[in-house]
């Protein structure tokens, strides 16, 4: 007996790397006329690293910063951890960890309450004199890089500089997705304006939305969905869970991508979404047609 054409499909793009949990989720990757990218890790690599290390003792900031990314499932977290053994650090225990999704993350360190996070408004510019210049988020931010603040009692000790690199696939995917579904994919981020639009501009991406946190990204859906809209929206982190869950079709990036993300979504790519993501929504308008 021959396959039904969808469950074919799904076979298929399990073959690529594309699990999907069934038939609807094909249907719906046919019928697809929005795209929601996230940044970290979809369109760029996610194997960020530190690039920039602002503070009066950089090692030490760096080993603190460590401590508190120790349960850190985020990519920057794993970002940090690494220039902690590049550096050969000796990183202290760190308790108390809690992870704020598309924030950062806070825990106890020798006592005291470090946190590890995106710049809020009051330190962007810094308090004049606390680490040489003022202004090192502006300057990471102005080279591209991620800039992430780390405080210890809530007082500013530094601020480092992340850097991951676009996908190679990545500009000619939202090519063809662009002109599958007709309309430009739309850079969903929770990272500051000038990095976001620094991966933008080589994709030639104009549609970017930044500084948004998991809720705001799931709003963005939610809006298209209520014009008719049917949306593909792929992500990796426990951030994008809100996205993922209320997109048509919410797509979890990466074998690593967090249980929560998964379970909130559609499906899950296990390689390149870049290499796979039209290929799928190709797959899906075939096997759509021959089920008809
Ligand atoms: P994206 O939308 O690019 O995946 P997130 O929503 O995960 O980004 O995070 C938004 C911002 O919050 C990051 O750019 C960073 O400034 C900060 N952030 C989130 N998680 C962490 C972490 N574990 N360590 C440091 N900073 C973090
Ligand atoms: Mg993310």
């Amino acid at each position: 007996a021959t396959m039904p054409p969808l469950l074919a499909a799904i076979a298929v793009a399990a073959r690529r790397g594309a699990l999907l949990r069934d038939a609807t989720v094909v249907e719906a990757l046919a019928a697809v006329d929005a795209v929601a990218m996230d940044k970290t890790g979809t369109l760029t690599t996610g194997r960020p690293r530190v690039v920039t290390v602002r503070a009066a003792d950089p090692d030490g900031l760096v080993a603190l910063a460590a401590a508190a990314e120790a349960g850190s499932e985020h990519a920057l977290g794993r970002a940090v951890r690494e220039e902690a053994e590049r550096r050969r650090l000796t990183v202290p225990a760190a308790s108390a960890f809690v992870a704020e999704p598309g924030i950062g993350v806070r825990a106890t360190v020798g006592g005291r309450e470090v946190t590890v996070g995106r710049p809020s408004r009051g330190d962007a510019a810094g308090p004049a004199g606390w680490i040489g210049p003022a202004g090192a988020v502006e300057d990471v931010e102005g080279s591209g890089a991620t800039a992430v603040v780390v405080s210890v009692d809530g007082e500013v000790r530094g601020v480092l500089g992340i850097a991951d690199d676009v996908r190679p696939g990545a500009a000619s995917a939202v090519d063809a997705l662009t002109r599958l579904t007709g309309a430009a994919p739309v850079l969903l981020t929770g990272d500051a304006a000038r990095p976001a639009a620094a991966v933008a501009a080589r994709l030639g991406l104009v549609d970017v939305r930044s500084g948004l946190l998991p809720d705001d990204k799931a709003d963005v859906v939610e809006a298209w969905r209520r014009d008719g809209r049917t949306v593909l929206a792929a992500g990796d982190g426990v951030n994008d869970a809100p996205l993922l869950a209320v997109a048509d079709v919410g797509l979890a990036v990466g074998a690593g991508a967090s249980a929560l993300s998964v379970q909130a979504g559609d499906g899950v790519l296990l390689r390149d979404p870049m290499a796979v993501l039209p290929a799928l929504v190709e797959l899906a308008r075939r096997a759509t047609r021959v089920a008809r």
